[in-house]
């Protein structure tokens, strides 16, 4: 059978660019791929045609002495620019390409890896996760934050091919890229995985030395995060791409910040609000007066405290609180007052609050019989 022209194997014309290339190549594989084509028997060669011609295509050098000599270029026979080589087998690079094509696939339509171990040559990294503690300050605020994450990246031996020196892994002879192999048993045609390259459709024959071929080593990252104004304990931040490199090119993960907002010495949040305690004098409580409160943007506020207040009322300071995460505004400030016994009188002082005392009673019977009834209940209860 004479071999297709490999412009019409693509379905591209002879002046075709390199992305025009790469776009045909994609479409006719992904169209093409025996996983989609279970009962289609002609896929499979024209799966293998379609790499063929585009393993030739998408390299500069194979592609001129294509266009000059055609077929006859890789025939060795005709002293094409191979001349000595080991024949053309669909070998070269298209690894890069061909990953890009699995990721397509599983991405579009496997969802997912395919069970059976089956092709998984440029695995997605995983997702990391890092905790990170902040301050309430810091999060009322918001705040660039570098961040170390140790973390795989892309073997600079390789480039994350796995091979070393940076060639490109080469198409298994095996399966011819596909990754499996078919065995006729009785009647019946089983396929299953390629021995030779366990599935991956590719072969390594010099593994990089620093990576192990796996084209990830490890290193720790240096980040800058935004965190925005208005996070919480919990709140999950994503870096697309920021992952554990994937494997051999593959895709990397992503990686998710996750926030931990410290307990305040002073504030405890409530959603956007804040609450805290302030300590009065019996005093100020008693006869009113201005007091100061720290705020969480690091200033301060006067608050007028009425006169006659009692431990335990709440105030309000309208937008002192935090803001939200998303959308816009602050929530509110609460204030306790928490009215403060007064300890290590001096006599004078003494003095003057049973002189109080005595002025209370006289002032006001109703305490004086308040406390009476209270005396008679005991004294009830003692019986
Ligand atoms: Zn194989
Ligand atoms: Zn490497």
């Amino acid at each position: 059978m004479a071999k297709r022209d490999y412009y019409e194997v693509l379905g591209v014309s002879k002046g075709a660019s390199a992305d025009e290339l790469k776009k045909a190549y994609r479409t006719k594989a992904k169209e093409l791929h025996p996983d989609r084509n279970s009962d289609n028997p002609n896929a499979e060669s024209q799966f293998k045609e379609v790499n063929e011609a585009y393993d030739c295509l998408k390299d500069p050098e194979k592609k001129a002495a294509y266009d000059r000599y055609g077929h006859a270029a890789f025939d060795g026979g005709m002293g094409g620019p191979r001349g000595g080589g080991a024949g053309y087998q669909g070998q070269g690079d298209f690894a890069s390409a061909f990953s890009d094509v699995f990721d397509d696939l599983f991405g579009d339509f496997m969802g997912g890896r395919g069970g059976g171990g089956g092709r998984s040559r440029a695995a997605r990294g995983a997702d990391l996760r890092y905790n990170l503690r902040i301050t309430l300050e810091e999060a009322y605020a918001g705040m660039a934050k570098t961040i170390n994450v140790p973390s795989s990246v892309q073997c600079d031996g390789c480039d994350g091919s796995g091979a070393e020196g940076g060639a490109e892994p080469t198409t298994c002879p095996t399966c011819s890229g596909m990754g499996k192999v078919r065995a006729q048993q009785g009647f019946f045609t089983v396929e299953r995985t390629c021995p030779t390259c366990g599935g991956l459709g590719q072969i390594i024959k010099n593994p990089c030395k620093k990576c192990g071929g796996s084209g990830r080593t490890e290193r720790e990252r240096s980040l800058s995060v935004n965190i925005p104004s208005g996070v919480e304990t919990g709140t999950r931040i994503r870096l697309a791409g920021e992952g554990e490199a994937g494997m051999r090119g593959g895709p990397a993960g992503d990686l998710y910040i996750f926030i931990d907002v410290q307990e305040h010495p002073i504030f405890q949040r409530e959603s956007v609000n804040l609450h805290c305690r302030v300590p009065v004098s019996v005093t100020s409580a008693a006869l009113g007066g201005d007091i100061e409160v720290p705020t969480i943007d690091g200033g301060r506020s006067r608050v007028k405290i009425p006169a006659g207040s009692q431990s335990g009322r709440q105030m309000r300071l309208r937008g002192k609180g935090m803001p939200p995460l998303r959308g816009s505004g602050h929530g509110d400030m609460f204030i306790e007052l928490a009215v403060e016994t007064p300890v290590n009188l001096t006599s004078k002082q003494k003095e003057l609050l049973r002189e109080f005392e005595k002025l209370s009673e006289d002032n006001n019977p109703e305490s004086k019989s308040f406390f009476g009834s209270v005396k008679d209940f005991w004294d009830s209860m003692k019986g």
